[in-house]
């Protein structure tokens, strides 16, 4: 498809507002997807993405210290003449393509890095000690540009605005949260978000409606008792028993109070205490995370890991104090609009195929986009990096782990067509929530 489909897709919007009943339109709007990804796979766009990505991949910033990394991202919206807003939320930024009016839909990348040391030899390897892009954030922000790029080109046929939402701090740095805060989502009805996936091949993508990435909170708990002389117990409250019959009562909630069908997860992964064989400490301190993937499920886990320790702690005579760091580590639930769903089914399935458009598990992963979805219907998916002609590499969060840079047009192209399809076809695919429409930018 070229300017001609274009032109068609114009004409005809102008002649019926309503797309559900223009069988030819729908035939038009189908090409869209394909078209933007043989665009974002010309040699020209894909080579400047690559070259972007791998410069964000020497230098990897973390959460909220991304200002490098912005720098870059904003030289590039300069270059393509596209307007932003900066700073949002430390280092992040709010890139705008359209008509500056009405109806606004938005893309989110995440942009921060992992405190992880690369262990993959490359030539574009981590100039960083200790730092890494081992999420494939810097692939996010590439595939956004991606879409940036060739959203501008078309810019005049965008039936109202994209919203670039290129954000600061997702690994565990509340960064959505803060961007919402600085009215990342004012006007907008809707968003979108991928991320890579290295269990899926390159040219799928996964998917699906509903729970799809666990709510995600940590606990830590300083359980206090009486020190004194091991050999002499009963002069003392000793809190190491306390700690330990607090552990193996958080693990009662999953296994005796929660559905086995909702899945849900507590983890003890600290326990300090004591330090002399013959000494009872005056108090120990425990911490571990919980999951969930439904709220209410969430929820209720909070209060119950609170109500178990502080309880438990009391059966051995010490007292508990527990924080859930709420301000810091939380993520609730990623859940997908189900409208969303569906709209997401088809773009994709128009662009690759409905064999490679995947159902995907829920995850016991989480993800700060879950604020977007908090505020407005959201969607967030998986696009597949996987190439195993070209051997095996560490999943995310690995030291060796490996972008398949193939990836980037897919995730570009899906972009870019998620933002047009969706302004085109709004009016078919209104999200379950209720939208609310404020004055133009
Ligand atoms: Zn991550
Ligand atoms: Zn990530």
């Amino acid at each position: 498809m070229g300017f001609f489909i274009w032109v068609c897709l114009f004409l005809s919007l102008q002649a019926k507002p309503s797309l559900s009943d223009s069988a030819v339109l729908s035939t038009e709007l189908k090409e869209i997807p394909k078209y933007f990804l043989s665009q974002t796979q010309k040699p020209d766009v894909f080579d400047w993405m690559v070259a972007i990505r791998r410069k964000l991949h020497e230098n990897p910033e973390l959460g909220f210290e991304e200002f490098e990394t912005s720098r870059v991202i904003r030289e590039q919206l300069d270059k393509l003449g596209i307007p932003y807003k900066y700073p949002v939320a430390i280092t992040g930024i709010l890139g705008f393509i359209g008509t500056g009016k009405p109806p606004f839909v938005a893309l989110r990348a995440d942009m921060d890095a992992l405190p992880i040391q690369e262990l993959v030899e490359w030539e574009h390897k981590s100039k960083v000690p200790g730092k890494m892009h081992a999420c494939g954030h810097d692939a996010h922000v590439a595939m956004l540009l991606g879409a940036a790029r060739i959203l501008q080109e078309h810019k005049n046929k965008i039936k109202g605005t994209v919203v670039l939402v290129f954000q600061p701090g997702e690994e565990g740095c509340m960064g959505a949260r803060k961007m919402i805060e600085a009215g990342a989502l004012e006007n907008v009805e809707a968003i979108f978000a991928l991320h890579v996936n290295s269990e899926l091949p390159v040219g799928q993508v996964s998917c699906r409606a509903g729970p799809l990435l666990a709510g995600s909170g940590f606990f830590q708990a300083v359980i206090n008792g009486k020190g004194g002389h091991a050999a002499i117990p009963h002069h003392s409250v000793d809190p190491i028993l306390a700690a330990s019959n607090v552990i193996v009562s958080l693990q009662h909630i999953v296994s005796r109070e929660a559905d086995p069908l909702d899945s849900q997860v507590v983890t003890v992964g600290k326990f300090q205490g004591g330090g002399a064989f013959n000494v009872i400490p005056d108090s120990v301190t425990i911490g571990g995370t919980f999951r969930a993937l439904l709220k209410s499920s969430f929820v209720r886990l909070r209060q119950r890991i609170e109500e178990v320790i502080t309880s438990q702690a009391a059966v051995q005579r010490c007292t508990a104090a527990v924080d859930f760091f709420d301000n810091e580590k939380v993520n609730p639930p990623t859940v997908n609009d189900e409208k969303l769903h569906a709209f997401f089914s088809r773009v994709a399935t128009d662009m690759l195929g409905s064999r490679n458009v995947k159902e995907a598990m829920p995850l016991t992963g989480s993800e700060d986009f879950a604020f977007y979805q908090e505020v407005i219907p959201g969607y967030f998916f998986f696009v597949g990096l996987k190439n195993e002609t070209r051997g095996k590499t560490g999943g995310e969060h690995n030291p060796n782990f490996v972008v398949n840079e193939d990836v980037l047009p897919y995730g570009a192209s899906l972009h870019a067509s998620l933002a047009v399809r969706y302004l085109l076809e709004k009016d078919a695919i209104t999200p379950l929530q209720e939208i609310i429409h404020h004055d133009e930018l």
